[in-house]
């Protein structure tokens, strides 16, 4: 058969960034990520949209969503070269989803469920690598030497929208705009539900086993 076609659904924090790379790599898919995509192009320039921030960044820093003309473009370009993918952080509201289902169809929908304490805890202890990517948390994955990047280095930050005030900010987002689009899903053949609070590795198992039944 072709390449899975796997949508990964959950709240900021619930694991889609870590999981979404264990994907890709086992089952030889491209890892599409609209947080990425969007932070790798924070200062573009969208004032000729004329919305309410010039920069995607803008929105991002507010924990807002970017609006979905700008994004949309995005999906579409990585889809175009994609056999088989993982898509993470779209869609996030029905609009998007009702776009994406236009475009593709979906192996599997896995949502990965985490309580809202554990998702605050877990975003505002994130720290990220600027240079490598790498992810660690200030109490529960610590770099060997405090602050610093155990693959490459480089000096560990927080990223921008992980604290706590902007957290708040995008769980709210989550709830009146995202759960909406778990629910389209819910129902449907390729949704599964895996519990996001164990460790990676546990949730990988459960996320591996549950694509596979669906393939
Ligand atoms: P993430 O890394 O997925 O948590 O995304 C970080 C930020 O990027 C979000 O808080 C939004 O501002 C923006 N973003 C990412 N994906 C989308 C999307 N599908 N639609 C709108 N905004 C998005």
């Amino acid at each position: 058969m072709s390449s899975p076609h796997v949508l990964l659904l959950g709240a900021p924090g619930a694991g889609k960034g870590t999981q979404s790379a264990r994907i890709a790599d086992r089952f030889g898919v491209d890892h599409i990520t609209t947080g990425d995509a969007l932070r790798n192009n924070k200062e573009m320039d969208i004032s000729g949209l004329n919305l309410e921030y010039d920069t995607p960044g803008g929105f991002m820093d507010a924990g807002e969503l970017v609006p979905d003309e700008v994004v949309n473009e995005i999906v579409v370009a990585a889809l175009e070269q994609a056999d088989g993918f993982v898509l993470d952080g779209y869609p996030r509201n029905i609009e998007q989803a009702e776009f994406l289902d236009a475009r593709t169809d979906l192996n599997a929908v896995v949502r990965l469920t985490v309580s809202e304490a554990e998702l605050i805890d877990r975003l505002t202890g994130r720290r990220v690598c600027p240079d490598c990517g790498a992810n660690y948390h200030v109490e529960f994955d610590q770099p060997e030497e405090a602050g610093v990047c155990d693959e490459c280095g480089a000096s560990l930050e927080q990223r921008e929208d992980d604290t706590e005030e902007t957290v708040r900010e995008r769980l709210r987002v989550f709830a009146e705009n995202t759960e909406p689009v778990i629910d389209h899903y819910q129902g449907t053949d390729a949704y599964v539900e895996v519990d996001g609070e164990s460790p990676p590795d546990e949730v990988f198992e459960e996320v591996e086993a549950a694509i596979e039944a669906k393939l």
